[in-house]
């Protein structure tokens, strides 16, 4: 593929003839180029990087050798705050009239007024721009918002924080979601309650209605990518909201799957972590085993609206940084969120546990 590099998204150029430089970034990260790069202007060259002109047809225009334009780009790109190509994004059916039939559109940029694929990819370079600026990014995140729609993500638990992932992580481009409240046919979280609400989606109106239902209209009214829902067989990530049952962690871990636990111990105190990577890394036993018997709890309690939604917040990232670039804040690691220092979770680290086992299991 021919490369035409192109400045990302929200890139601002300042030039300081006092100081001798050219300052490029974001509003809080930014670098310093000279004035001059091997005798032009600085400015001049960052200003040709639109994506239209290749290294040869820049080295062309400005006169340069092409070895010193690709060593411009690659000091840029090595602070990602250049795109090397455009990935097409494929989505949405239309009606083409050429063919005389509906198909889906393969590049989204390329369709001229379309109310409809215009406001999708207004939400879909919001979310690309917030990725755009991760390390080794060279697509204006577009790679990474599309890869998330593959990502398949199984919650359970039921509540505020289970109703704000669901329409956060869908509004993120996760269209591969489902919910599982495994409790009997008389549990009365299988409706709506009063404890549901935090100040999103789910309002006094929902009281007493089907909680299945609202969360899937919670998905369905959220999602960056329409698409019908679709069972989730083998999840790339498990999120446990709430203390999960023997059952459901044996089976994650003979299964395999990565789960992610989440403990509400009161109100006040949401702890998220650690990521638990069966065999790998220390999972909930280990966790239990470090810990004092006299202060675990079976029951999972609902924390207050504030803390739910920034617990919410903090998870939904995680999994974003889980999809788009490997890593994850909660590696044998957990972050304990309080209503009395909120600004400031307090970190734990875990170890596998000798007594345990999973590591030999694994
Ligand atoms: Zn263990």
């Amino acid at each position: 593929m021919t490369i035409r590099p192109a400045l990302k998204s929200g890139i601002t150029i300042h030039r300081n003839e006092s100081r001798n430089e050219v300052r490029i970034g974001s509003r809080w990260r930014q670098y310093s180029l000279p004035l001059q790069w091997c005798g032009v202007g600085t400015q001049a060259l960052l200003g040709l990087l639109d994506g239209k002109f290749t290294f040869s047809e820049l080295a062309t225009t400005t006169g340069l050798e092409s070895s010193a334009i690709e060593s411009f780009v690659s000091e840029l790109r090595s602070h990602d705050f250049v795109d090397l190509h455009r990935t097409p994004v494929a989505y949405l059916r239309r009606y083409n009239p050429e063919l005389g039939r509906i198909e889906e559109v393969s590049d989204l940029d390329q369709v001229a007024s379309d109310v409809a694929i215009e406001t999708a990819l207004k939400r879909i370079e919001i979310e690309c721009d917030a990725a755009t600026f991760t390390p080794g990014d060279i697509d204006g995140g577009r790679t990474s918002l599309l890869n998330r729609r593959s990502f398949q993500i199984v919650i359970f638990g039921h509540g505020k924080i289970v109703n704000a992932l669901v329409g956060v992580l869908s509004a993120s481009g996760f269209s591969k979601l489902s919910v599982i409240n495994r409790v009997g046919t008389k549990d009365s979280s299988l409706k709506i309650l009063e404890s549901d609400i935090a100040g999103g989606y789910v309002t006094r109106s929902h009281f007493g209605q089907t909680r299945r239902i609202i969360v899937d209209e919670i998905r369905n009214h959220s999602l960056l990518f329409v698409e019908p829902k679709t069972q989730v067989h083998n999840p790339d990530l498990i999120i446990s909201i709430g203390t999960p049952s023997p059952d459901s962690v044996q089976r994650w871990m003979a299964e395999n799957t990565r789960h992610l636990l989440v403990d509400i111990p009161s109100s006040a105190e949401v702890r998220i972590g650690p990521l638990v990577t069966p065999g790998k890394s220390p999972c909930f036993r280990c966790v239990q085993l470090c810990e004092e018997t006299g202060w675990q709890r079976e029951q999972t309690l609902e924390t207050n609206s504030a803390l739910a939604l920034t617990v919410a917040g903090a998870i939904a990232l995680d999994v974003i940084a889980l999809s788009d670039r490997k890593i994850s804040a909660y590696h044998s690691t957990s972050h304990i969120h309080t209503v009395r220092d909120y600004t400031a979770p307090q970190i734990q680290h875990w170890s596998q546990h000798h007594a345990c086992g999973c590591a030999w299991e694994g």
